[in-house]
């Protein structure tokens, strides 16, 4: 591809003020990047992989700043290609220098500003990483809990992407045998049957079957769960966002109405990260601001996992309350929260079907709803033992891979079994298992996955 062999550079390390800042530079191989950048700029040229002291000049001679420069000539680099970093003071007016300077002495060979996810897309195309470990470099930046990052770092390490070629080897071992059968069809049952073809196919499946499950735990770990509080005002939407979130984050107070506006938080269960949001009490609002609070509140139940409907214990049968409870989406999980059990006579923390009685005052049932959340959500929890990270994307082409494998299977199973398309279910299979790790990806895709990392990664 020739795109890759542009030089691009741009500040790596987060907007803002940092004790270090630095730019990366990467692009072409043979030392590239040595005479346009390492004279000019550090009056020196660099020895490969060690870390070298000293200012950072501008066209003129003077320093913009003083630090460290690494040279990692191909392809022990990064992205495969020769890289330069430079790291300086990490403010953003010294790294905007120090970046247009890079660009201005690498003019003569074309450097320009990397796009997003440019640097770990060259990773992945010269082969430094598979698709989907390339994806959880973006995940390990994006986790919001220590299970997520932990689950990012296994399959940057190649958790998943091992799992993944274990089934595809165990696939292209089944076609190898099935596909020598084609050439003698009158051996072909016989064949077979001796090399247990049925056998291997239902081990695969279940060894399918094995890895959506992680993956789904996967998902979970990234995407999270959106929790979304609704009742009536003052039923303790926002003191339940507290409880849960262990901390002070929406504004209670005894005036019906006070939340106006959603606020959301993400907590922590278990590692797996819930966005809790909290929203307008729903009442039959007469004035505008309130109006538009509830409607913003039906917004966020149609785009909710699981919607928490609070009531009052005191008076957990209001008209409004069922009201409410009929206006809930049928399709999305639901559980009806009874709060303030602390004022009901003889009510107990506990749960009834899909009923939980608590108090996010005095924190009774709060442990209980957690749990109840982590359920509804398909969490089996346990040791973080070989738990990986995985995305949307990575389900369906699992389901895929698993759709062709039943389909095989319908095959395998008729007497007058059609060999050939016995062999086609299972190469669509070991196809769909590829996107995952990117064998196979359009250019298309390719560019949503990595324009959705930050610059500079
Ligand atoms: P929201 O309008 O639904 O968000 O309700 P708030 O969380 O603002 O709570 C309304 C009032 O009920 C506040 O005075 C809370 O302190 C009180 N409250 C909330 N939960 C409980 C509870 O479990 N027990 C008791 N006794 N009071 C509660
Ligand atoms: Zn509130």
């Amino acid at each position: 591809m020739t795109h890759q062999s542009t030089p691009i550079a741009a500040i790596a390390t987060a907007p803002g003020r940092g004790g270090i800042g630095v730019v990366r530079v990467s692009g072409g191989k043979g030392g590239a990047l040595l005479a346009p950048l390492m004279q000019p700029l550090l009056g020196k040229t660099l020895a490969p992989r060690h870390a070298s002291y000293g200012a950072f000049l501008d066209a003129a001679g003077a320093p913009i700043d003083q630090g460290i420069a690494l040279w990692f000539p191909a392809p022990h680099s990064y992205t495969g290609e020769d890289v330069l970093e430079l790291q300086g003071h990490g403010g953003p007016v010294v790294m905007q220098l120090l970046l247009a300077r890079v660009l201005e002495a690498g003019s003569s060979i074309g450097l320009r500003v990397a796009q997003p996810g440019e640097f770990t897309r060259r990773a992945f195309e010269n082969g430094k990483l598979d698709l989907a470990q390339a994806e959880s470099v973006a995940d390990l930046i994006e986790a919001s809990t220590e299970a997520a990052a932990r689950g990012a770092a296994a399959s940057l390490s190649g958790a998943f992407s091992r799992e993944v070629h274990g089934l595809m080897d165990r696939i292209t071992h089944l076609r190898m045998l099935v596909e020598a059968t084609l050439d003698f069809p009158e051996e072909e049952i016989d064949f077979l049957e001796k090399a247990n073809a049925r056998g291997q196919l239902a081990e695969i499946r279940a060894q399918l079957e094995a890895t959506l499950n992680s993956a789904r735990q996967g998902a979970l770990l990234r995407e999270g769960l959106k929790v979304v509080l609704v009742g009536e005002p003052n039923v303790g939407k926002s003191s339940l966002l507290n409880a849960l979130a262990g901390a002070e984050v929406a504004i209670v107070t005894p005036i019906a109405g006070t939340t106006r506006d959603r606020v959301s938080e993400t907590i922590q269960i278990d590692g797996v990260p819930l966005v809790v949001i909290d929203t307008a009490g729903l009442r039959d609002a007469t004035d505008e601001v309130e109006r538009i609070g509830i409607e913003r509140t039906w917004e966020a139940v149609r785009s909710a996992d699981v919607i928490l409907h609070l009531v009052d214990a005191q008076h957990a049968d209001a008209p409004m309350a069922r009201e409410i409870e009929a206006r809930l989406p049928a399709g999305v999980a639901q559980r009806t929260v009874v709060n303030k059990i602390d004022l009901a006579p003889a009510a107990q923390a506990h749960a009834e079907g899909e009923r939980l009685y608590l108090s996010a005052k005095t924190g009774a049932g709060i442990d209980a709803l957690r749990r109840e959340l982590l359920a509804v959500a398909g969490w089996q929890g346990g040791a973080g033992e070989g738990r990986f990270i995985a995305r949307e994307r990575h389900l369906q082409a699992l389901r895929l891979a698993r759709e062709h494998l039943n389909v095989a299977a319908q095959h395998a199973a008729q007497s007058d079994r059609v060999l050939d398309l016995f062999a086609e279910e299972l190469r669509l299979a070991q196809e769909a298992l590829s996107e995952i790790t990117g064998e196979f990806t359009a250019d298309d895709l390719l560019g949503v996955i990595f324009s959705r990392f930050c610059i500079g990664k």
